[in-house]
């Protein structure tokens, strides 16, 4: 690990543009089986500790104007379960954001939820307090794949959960779901889509089964207890959300986002438009004036740089201006409607990088059309290695 930094001062690169805020809230009630990020089952005074450090983090930040007193456009309390803390946590969490950063009036603030975790009481002092859209982690609504993922939940808890979003005054609504999972079959995948479609949520999210290094599916992959899913009948489900979720007139508009007109998530977009944002909170990771750097992913370090007075970053890296621009071609790349042409001219891409993608132009993984070049249909299947492609 490098060593914490006292002080960071990066430069915005551009201070008219928006910026964003993420808040990892490193708790869940129990761990997913497939689930690799970083967090720790919630305890009262875990909860209570780590708070006090995300304050201080919050506090020093805005000391050392690492914002440059820009206003936030988008804050995104993600995890873990920010649920799992008390509403009026969260809204405290929330106060302290906007009295040490400001907010900008039409702000997009976001708070990722379990569907077990919340009460129309807890909901409405959330939206209260001034946030506006919420993100539940459904994953799916059958009940045999939810135990064989380790979550208890009812698939009944879902739509509930929705119908007191709405209630509590919630009006942007999105929904997680995951396909290919183990034992999943295209006709339950076809079931799950088709019921989070009439709860009528304003954006789906929809991402493909990934087995990641620590994680229980692994152990249990490799011990021979269960296989991956095949990719005939993942790419079989992926095809199908594309045409059911159309067909219900959802935009695609990122490889595995789905939105009402005007509601796509303002906050992700960022990280895909190569926008910059701060991220607190242990394992949070900013972009900031050319800098991409990262909190140590550990809570006590965390607790301990801060009562130090220490930033908690653990690596910092200042991208070159070719390592920005061909940052901007792969996050771009992601977006269905792709980068504008001009982009891969303007920018000077190496000559290595400009090959490439001549290359995958002629190869079909990448199309140039209307003035954008994008992927193709099959290009999108095969997202990842491209991007490591690009690199
Ligand atoms: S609830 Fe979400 S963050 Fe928590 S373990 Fe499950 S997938 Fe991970």
């Amino acid at each position: 690990m490098q060593k914490s930094l006292t002080t960071l001062s990066p430069t915005l690169a551009h201070p008219s543009s928006p910026i964003g805020l993420y808040i990892h809230v490193p708790f869940c009630r129990s761990r997913c089986h497939f689930c690799a990020f970083y967090l720790q089952i919630y305890r009262e005074d875990r909860a209570h500790d780590y708070l006090t450090a995300l304050f201080r983090e919050i506090r020093l930040h805005a000391e050392q104007q690492t914002l440059g007193g820009h206003r936030l456009n988008t804050v995104y309390i993600g995890g873990g379960t920010p649920t799992a803390l008390d509403p009026s946590e969260l809204s405290d969490i929330l106060d302290s954001v906007q009295s040490h950063f400001g907010l900008q009036a039409d702000a997009e603030i976001t708070v990722e939820a379990h569907p077990d975790t919340v009460t129309v009481e807890g909901l409405t002092q959330l939206a209260q307090a001034g946030f506006n859209r919420i993100s539940f982690g459904v994953q799916s609504l059958n009940e045999g794949e939810l135990a064989g993922m380790g979550r208890t939940s009812l698939s009944d808890r879902t739509s509930k959960a929705v119908a007191l979003a709405r209630d509590a005054g919630f009006t942007n609504i999105n929904l997680d779901v995951i396909f290919g999972l183990l034992g999943q079959t295209l006709e339950s995948w076809q079931s799950t889509l088709a019921q989070v479609i009439a709860l009528d949520p304003t954006h789906l999210s929809c991402y493909a089964l990934t087995v990641e290094e620590g994680t229980r599916l692994l152990i249990d992959i490799r011990r021979g207890d269960c296989t991956t899913p095949e990719d005939a009948l993942q790419n079989a489900m992926e095809d199908d959300a594309v045409k059911q979720l159309t067909a219900a007139g959802f935009d695609r508009y990122e490889i595995s986002n789905y939105c009402r007109p005007e509601y796509g998530c303002r906050h992700n977009k960022l990280y895909w438009e190569s926008g910059e944002y701060l991220g607190v909170g242990p394992s949070a990771q900013s972009y900031v004036g050319g800098a991409r750097f990262g909190n140590v992913a550990d809570l006590k370090a965390y607790q301990q740089l801060l009562a130090d007075g220490c930033l908690p970053i653990a690596e910092r890296e200042q991208l070159d201006p070719e390592q920005r621009h061909r940052e901007a071609l792969i996050f771009g790349l992601r977006l269905i409607e792709g980068i504008p042409s001009e982009f891969i001219h303007a920018h000077k891409l190496d000559g290595d990088c400009q090959a490439k993608i001549v290359q995958l132009l002629n190869d079909g993984w990448l199309e140039d059309t209307g003035g954008r070049v994008k992927l193709t249909a099959t290009g999108r299947r095969f997202a990842d290695s491209i991007a490591v492609e690009l690199l």
